[in-house]
């Protein structure tokens, strides 16, 4: 496992659950308004010193009183070829396990669901199928195999939510097309696009470019709740 980061504890990232939170390194996108562009380019992944994992599963378990759960995201963590013997360990620890994933790699996601080894998958929807290749910085359209994906974990997965990071050039007509795309999702969030201070994009050039604001979301997400249980993480 290349594991970037370790949060020791976080009350956001597993919705209900006070979680520690890790970052893998990799992925095979480029969305070009991520933040996270040290875990996507290889050129600034190099520049890491990876955890690793066997230090990550001793905090874990020097923690487990404090924690209900482990957030796994990235990166992309389904690219990970020791992603299932980590979860099970982390699974060992009675920790409940949240994946965030692009939904690219519906084989792996069905194996770790098949293995029971999570309990809550977030997956990212990045824009309307007609738009994938624009906000995933690829030419490949790999919105079929997310859609697979939520396949999978409709089917699957004890819990989940899908979510849109509502990135510049994303308008309310776009969230509409998502949501008409997932409708049958136990939920679909919509969280608004922001750069932490101090963070690079993997684009520079979105830096700055006009977005839907937290506020603008809100309405938004009531509307869409007509199509499917909605509403915006502001
Ligand atoms: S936002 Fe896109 S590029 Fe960044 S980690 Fe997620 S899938 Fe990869």
């Amino acid at each position: 496992m290349k594991i970037a980061h370790l949060e020791r504890l976080s009350s956001i990232d597993y919705p209900g659950r006070l979680a520690a939170v890790v970052w893998t390194v990799g992925c095979n996108l480029r969305c070009p308004f991520c933040y996270n562009p040290e875990l996507v380019l290889p050129h600034l992944s190099a520049q890491l010193s990876p955890l690793p994992s066997r230090e990550v599963l001793e905090v874990l378990r020097e923690r487990r009183g404090f924690l209900d759960g482990l957030c796994v995201t990235g990166g992309e963590p389904t690219l990970q070829p020791q992603l299932p013997e980590f979860l099970a360990r982390v699974k060992g620890l009675g920790l409940a396990v949240k994946l965030d994933t692009n939904g690219t790699q519906p084989q792996a996601l069905e194996l770790l669901l098949q293995e029971k080894l999570v309990d809550y998958v977030a997956l990212d929807v990045k824009a309307p199928r007609s738009r994938y290749p624009e906000f995933t910085g690829i030419s490949q359209d790999v919105s079929p195999l997310v859609q697979e994906s939520l396949e999978i974990v409709r089917r699957m997965a004890p819990d989940y939510e899908v979510r849109t990071t509502v990135a510049p050039g994303l308008g309310p007509e776009d969230l509409e097309a998502i949501a008409r795309e997932v409708a049958g999702a136990k939920r679909y969030v919509l969280q608004p696009f922001f750069v932490p201070q101090g963070k690079g994009l993997v684009d520079e050039s979105w830096r700055g470019r006009p977005h839907l604001s937290p506020a603008e979301l809100t309405p938004v997400a009531e509307r869409l709740a007509a199509l499917l249980p909605c509403r915006a993480r502001t």
